[in-house]
């Protein structure tokens, strides 16, 4: 099963203008996905998203093709 982890959309700091909502399959929350997500969602049509709670990012985790480029990974500073 491919996940595409996406923000909950009461986190995110920044908003971005092209981008859609979405549910987390796990939790249900709110979720954002921004234009690079939209992208993987349509080449992979069963991926399912999954916010970053119920999924933190692991180091080997699949970053969406120009997410690198986007605050997609923004999150306010607690432990590192
Ligand atoms: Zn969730």
């Amino acid at each position: 099963m491919i996940e595409l982890i996406v923000m909950r959309l009461a986190d995110m700091i920044r908003v971005h203008p092209d981008q859609i909502t979405g549910r987390c399959s796990k939790c249900g929350e709110e979720v954002g996905i921004y234009p690079s997500g939209q992208r993987v969602m349509q080449e992979l049509p069963d991926v399912e998203l999954v916010c970053q709670v119920c999924r933190p990012p692991e180091p080997d985790a699949m970053l969406a093709p120009g997410a690198e480029l986007e605050p997609f990974a923004s999150r306010k500073r607690d432990k590192s």
